[in-house]
């Protein structure tokens, strides 16, 4: 089995008989993996955050609760799947196992199913800054 750089997908040859088989290719693309690392755990915190806004939201608590029917459940839901999405690349990414095909799985967040009340003059509702 011919292993991938983690990082960036060079193929790094067979893994040597003894010891722990490299995961990288290089400093270069560890210290990005490590960045990365470190953006992905801070993105999915500050989603969790935003996820327990929402749910207490459509609970009828807290300074969201005025957001239009629907609105609270539609963003919850939405952030629980964000934080799904994030502990799955952070679970990845945290993998340092050698492998045999590139991580290059980049994956979008899924898109928007509702992007906020409809303006119009008889519902005033804006998110708190
Ligand atoms: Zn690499």
């Amino acid at each position: 089995m011919i292993i991938h750089c983690r990082r960036c997908g060079q193929p790094l040859g067979e893994p040597a008989g003894t010891g722990r088989p490299a995961a990288y290719c290089s400093v270069g693309c560890r210290r990005a993996t490590e960045y990365e690392i470190r953006r992905t755990a801070t993105a999915a915190e500050h989603a969790e955050a935003e996820h327990t806004r929402w749910r207490q939201a459509a609970a009828g608590l807290g300074p969201l609760a005025a957001a239009p029917p629907g609105h609270a459940d539609r963003e919850a839901a939405w952030w629980a799947a964000e934080v799904s999405r994030l502990d799955g690349k952070l679970r990845d990414l945290l993998d340092d196992r050698p492998t045999d095909r590139p991580l290059n799985s980049f994956q979008h967040s899924p898109p928007r199913t509702c992007n906020g009340p409809r303006r119009s003059p008889d519902l005033l509702w804006t998110t708190p800054q």
